[in-house]
């Protein structure tokens, strides 16, 4: 019989679809083959079977045989299929590109042979029972938010199949909006034991890597006994084999993983939570750019298991889904609160410190980092023996360096950017292309010695709060920092023993951390956001800010001590404003009238064209004749904007040129008709203007960024 099967084909190879293969045996779809390919012998997945009457219709001769089939396992549920076959379409990817992307990428290397090996290794593996802990933890006592909350969360009885063996109660998507430390992983915790008693397993999302050992210790203490496993990028390759197998054959109780882990199949799928759902880390930057959030929703609907989004400063989209229509939302979704910290525990007061009030620094004398007033309080915490938490969005030592002669700067030669100076090393670093050199003796241009840094990292102002502070043993978190495995753990742990006073760090330090001896935490320079040209930028700065607030007070002991300072030219304006109350309700109720007048999500759907070319002109030229194409599909369709092309913030990366063309459109369908008969159309544009200098192009739907 005739089956089509998906293999890896990058898009640009014109192979969207399945290929058509020969099987001499029955092949259920979903089974994963060995398929030849060209030269090559490729993994894919049978996406379907035809009709022997349809097969004979074919030249049946014509079609290359499957060569193997890969032994015990078992074939990827419907609602795989059905999760890739979506995400394909919605975000205007191959089918068998996506479906590759998404399997462990060693498990697409293996032939039947190699695989049967590894598969019998793992069965050891699986033999194993979970590791025992000797006595299961006490249950904290619920609060009554949390409890009002689990009891709206769907009671256990829906999570069972019906009698009849027929779909489950009608399926729900909640918002789980409560205020940082209101227990809402407790809550988490609790829906996942009622679906694992149901005889269920979970799906647990975090944003990021970084916060994945904390939440699995958590997990672990509370499910004893249980198969957890996690899922992310950090791990080997034979780890996330391993992992991924548990998961489809059932036997991981518990599924704990980062964006990449909404595509595993689980064949028992019984709740599905998504942890600090605003996070940007949910949404892939390259290749196939889908949204975990957005597809985790997707995947409820589709298997009919409950999915909690949680968050304290929830994404606008979500917010307007989870807004009942009477306030001018979407009503899709149940909003559920818990405004209130555990126990004693209350967020810090805020306090703006209005920069303009501060002293002028002499002429050529730069600004010190923190005011006076800041450092008292940080000094008066140090005598107490409590720590405070310095937030400075900007890795490095400086920005960039100058001559103090002739005005040259430490310009990225590839890019249209400066490179970052960065003192332990001595080093000129591109954070955009990563070319690193040592730092010259003298200006390159004109050979005067005094060549300065200008602006602040957190390298820089690590030094210089250790001068200001001589007392105060200061620390770091960020990027530079933590790029060695073990190394953020390490750091994290130094800070919870209490050997930090001070701790510099980025936004890498402000999500997610339980520390309980932080009760002053700082944002040195947050203004940039309140003017960024991108629309979210404000919404994320609230967020991060919400988030590093979050940080202090968590110990009921010093929550009364606690303050969030935030130092600013412009105190007044609404966000800190509405941060000063915590009034998250408010900020999103003033920035979704904004966004509404400006035609901007959720009130429009936005989908980028971007390309890269080897000049400017290459990348905009494609992207004009892009729009060309479809103008008259648009009209047609109506409802839908095309901008013209313009240079992208940072224009030019590693040699290579940027644009983007933003297409707006009043209805999501509407867009995703325009898309969808568009990418054949670009796909062959694209072809032609490979020789004038386009390098790539691609379709972000629903971008982050714009
Ligand atoms: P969130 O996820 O909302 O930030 P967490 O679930 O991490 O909040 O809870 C904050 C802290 O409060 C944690 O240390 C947690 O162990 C504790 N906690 C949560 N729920 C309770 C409860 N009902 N009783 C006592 N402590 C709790
Ligand atoms: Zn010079
Ligand atoms: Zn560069």
């Amino acid at each position: 019989m005739r089956v089509r099967v998906l293999v890896e084909a990058p898009q640009h190879s014109g192979l969207t679809g399945p290929l058509n293969y020969l099987a001499h045996q029955l092949l259920l779809p979903g089974t994963v083959v060995r398929v030849p390919l060209g030269r090559r012998t490729v993994t894919g997945v049978v996406w379907d079977a035809l009709a022997d009457e349809a097969a004979q219709a074919w030249d049946l001769a014509q079609l290359k045989p499957v060569i193997e089939v890969l032994p015990d396992l078992p074939p990827l549920p419907l609602a795989w299929r059905q999760l890739i076959k979506f995400a394909s379409a919605y975000y205007q990817r191959g089918l068998g590109e996506m479906a590759m992307m998404v399997l462990p990428p060693e498990l697409r290397q293996l032939d039947a042979v190699q695989w049967a090996r590894r598969f019998k290794r793992l069965n050891k593996a699986l033999a194993q029972p979970a590791d025992a802990v000797d006595a299961p933890e006490a249950l904290p006592e619920l609060t009554p938010e949390q409890q009002v909350v689990l009891d709206a969360l769907a009671p256990p009885a829906s999570l069972l199949p019906s009698p009849g063996g027929g779909a489950a109660a009608p399926s729900s998507t909640f918002l789980l909006w409560g205020s940082t430390g209101s227990g809402k992983t407790e809550v988490y915790l609790r829906q996942a034991d009622r679906a694992l008693q149901a005889g269920r397993q979970v799906l647990l999302m975090v944003p990021e890597i970084n916060l994945t050992p904390q939440l699995e210790a958590r997990v672990a203490a509370r499910f004893a006994g249980r198969h957890i496993v996690s899922l992310h990028s950090g791990l080997t390759p034979a780890q996330r084999l391993r992992n991924w197998m548990l998961a489809h054959l059932g036997l991981a109780d518990i599924v704990l993983g980062t964006r990449l882990a909404v595509f595993t199949p689980m064949p028992r799928l019984g709740l599905v939570v998504v942890d600090e759902e605003h996070d940007p880390s949910y949404k892939q930057q390259d290749g196939a750019r889908y949204s975990a959030r957005d597809l985790a929703v997707y995947r409820g609907l589709l298997e009919k298991v409950p999915v909690i989004l949680g968050s304290a400063t929830p994404s606008l989209e979500t917010w307007f889904n989870a807004l009942p229509v009477a306030d001018g939302g979407a009503g899709r979704y149940q909003r559920l609160t818990m405004p209130s910290r555990v126990g004693q525990g209350s967020m810090p007061r805020v306090r703006r410190l209005d920069l303009s009030r501060e002293p002028k620094p002499r002429p050529g004398q730069e600004a010190p980092p923190l005011a006076q007033a800041l450092l008292d309080a940080i000094a008066e915490r140090i005598e107490r023996g409590e720590q405070s938490l310095v937030l400075l969005n900007r890795r490095g030592y400086a920005p960039v360096l100058q001559c103090s002669d002739c005005g040259w700067k430490s310009e990225c030669p590839q890019c249209s950017a400066w490179r970052v100076f960065h003192k332990v090393d001595r080093t000129l670093r591109c954070h955009h292309c990563g070319l690193t050199d040592r730092v010259p003796r003298a200006c390159p241009n004109c050979g005067n010695l005094d060549i300065h840094p200008v602006g602040r990292g957190t390298e820089k102002l690590e030094e210089q709060l250790a001068q200001a502070l001589p007392a105060a043993r200061v620390g770091r978190i960020d990027a530079d920092v933590t790029k060695l495995k073990g190394a953020l753990e390490d750091k994290l742990a130094s800070v919870h023993a209490g050997e930090v006073d001070i701790l510099v760090g980025t936004q890498m330090v402000a999500k997610g951390h339980d520390f309980r001896r932080i009760t002053l935490v700082a944002a040195v320079n947050p203004d940039a956001a309140l003017f960024a040209s991108d629309f979210r930028a404000a919404e994320r700065q609230f967020a991060l800010l919400l988030q590093a607030a979050g940080r202090a007070g968590r110990d009921a002991s010093v929550a009364h001590s606690s303050e969030m300072w935030v130092q600013t030219w412009h105190p007044d304006h609404p966000l800190y404003a509405a941060l000063a109350r915590y009034d998250y309700e408010s900020f999103a109720r003033q920035q979704l009238k904004e966004r509404q007048s400006a035609g901007l999500p959720p009130y429009a759907h936005l989908a980028m064209l971007r390309a890269e070319g080897k000049t400017q002109e290459a990348a905009q030229g494609f992207l004009e004749d892009a729009a060309k194409l479809v103008e008259e599909l648009a009209a047609e369709l109506g409802g839908i904007l095309l901008y013209p092309p313009v240079p992208t913030a940072v224009q030019r990366v590693a040699n290579i040129e940027r644009a983007q063309m933003l297409i707006e459109a009043d209805s999501r369908p509407a867009l995703q008709r325009l898309l969808s008969r568009s990418t054949e159309t670009w796909l062959a544009l694209a072809q032609q203007h490979r020789p004038r200098g386009l390098v790539r192009w691609a379709v972000d739907v629903d971008p982050l960024a714009i």
